[in-house]
């Protein structure tokens, strides 16, 4: 008899954005003349730069010619693309990373859930509280939590690090010691980001408990502040004790392009029962070769094109046209007498919900009211009831309609 992965039955029951689309649908089926302005998935709308997508038709036509045709390509990336990460995201920041601790995929997304086949199942994880949904449900599906608490409205085994205005949305060190800690600086969806020596606090406790810092920075590019690192290995040690995610959907509009990478340090280590030391490299490097077979190389041409001159210019543009719209909605939505964190070093602007008013049922006002979708805060975790999530990758002229229109809503 087959037997079924009982862990999904413990995932709660629909993906958050998922629950959004549906009423949304419903809202516009039955109020067809109503234009809705969506600020709520966290999804680019900006165009891929001319100088990325000529190296997109290049690459094309290069696969329709017998001698430049390419079949299967290196599962880990073509050395082409690690080579010019390795010197641009990180040589040329002073960081001492180098190509083969880099690995090439198609999503951060993908990267963050798959890291959990190379790591036991006996680990304790600890995930901020609120955050990206996607770290807390892969390791649900893979069995490290217990079950669901309706009361709490969290998963058993698993430490959330409360990130609430009381503390600046800045998680503290937990009493429990943590195996895995997920971190994602700055943060979706709050948009927090920490400075280097805050962010060093947590290095030296994972290098003091040998417990493993995930680090997703897949929205580095939007830091503006100087002292808020862009890479984990911009804190000393921390090659020793952690594994970086980036991607290109938010720095470079590949979204629907798909791609991104991995960082597995050459000296990173987990341990096994008996104590014994194992390198994660060749593990991640086994585990990618074997369940994995490359990301295109149209697309790994069109990554690389993202790091020339041209292509890093337009790339920068698009971002300060996002950065922009967060100004819009800040200054905004302050006029209109909400509190409002983030959207200096991110993307996100996460507001405090009217008293009295849960995020979904501000998430329904907000629909209903004035045609806007944002995200309800509890959707990213139970520290996130109270709060909500605006993004900035609408456009300009909606982005301002939707704070005009917010503005004109009675709290
Ligand atoms: N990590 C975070 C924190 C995200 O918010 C997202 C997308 O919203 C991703 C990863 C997904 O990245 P990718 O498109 O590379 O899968």
């Amino acid at each position: 008899m087959i037997k079924v992965n009982e862990n999904f039955l413990k995932l709660q029951d629909s993906y958050l954005f998922s629950t959004i689309a549906k009423k949304v649908a419903k809202f516009q089926e039955e109020n067809p003349d109503k234009k809705i302005i969506k600020l709520g998935i966290g999804d680019v709308t900006r165009p891929i730069p001319k100088p990325i997508l000529d190296a997109m038709h290049k690459a094309v036509d290069e696969m329709g010619v017998q001698e430049t045709f390419r079949g299967y390509g290196p599962e880990q990336g073509y050395d082409f693309l690690r080579e010019k990460i390795a010197e641009c995201d990180y040589k040329n920041r002073g960081i001492d990373i180098s190509k083969d601790e880099i690995f090439v995929s198609d999503g951060a997304k993908c990267d963050c859930g798959n890291i959990g086949d190379i790591l036991g199942l006996k680990n304790v994880v600890a995930i901020t509280d609120p955050v990206y949904p996607v770290y807390l449900d892969t390791n649900v599906m893979a069995g490290r939590t217990g079950d669901f608490n309706e009361e709490t409205g969290k998963f058993e085994k698993v430490i959330y690090l409360s990130s609430t205005s009381e503390n600046n949305f800045i998680p503290e060190l937990p009493n429990e010691v943590p195996d895995m800690i997920y971190l994602c600086l700055p943060n979706n969806p709050t948009g927090t980001a920490l400075t280097k020596e805050e962010l060093k606090v947590w290095v030296d406790y994972a290098r003091k408990n040998k417990s493993l810092i995930l680090f997703d920075s897949a929205y580095e590019a939007y830091i503006k502040d100087s002292n808020v690192p862009h890479s984990i290995f911009e804190i000393e040690g921390a090659k020793e004790c952690a594994i970086e995610f980036r991607s290109f959907s938010k720095t470079a509009g590949f979204t629907g392009i798909r791609c991104a990478y991995t960082v597995v340090p050459r000296e990173l280590k987990a341990y096994k029962e008996n104590g014994e030391s194992v390198l994660l490299n060749p593990l991640w490097m086994r585990r990618h070769g074997t369940k994995f077979n490359g990301v295109s190389y149209v697309v790994q041409r069109a990554a690389e094109a993202s790091y020339s001159e041209e292509g890093r210019k337009l790339i920068k543009e698009n971002i300060e046209y996002y950065m922009n719209n967060a100004k819009i909605i800040v200054e905004g939505l302050k006029e209109a007498g909400y509190t409002v964190y983030g959207g200096e070093n991110a993307p996100y602007i996460w507001l405090k919900v009217p008293d009295g008013i849960t995020s979904w049922e501000f998430f329904d006002k907000l629909l209903n009211e004035v045609n806007v979708v944002g995200t309800p805060g509890v959707g990213f975790g139970p520290c996130g009831e109270g709060y909500f999530r605006l993004t900035a990758f609408g456009t300009k002229e909606n982005t301002i309609e939707a704070i005009e229109r917010i503005k004109s809503m009675k709290i």
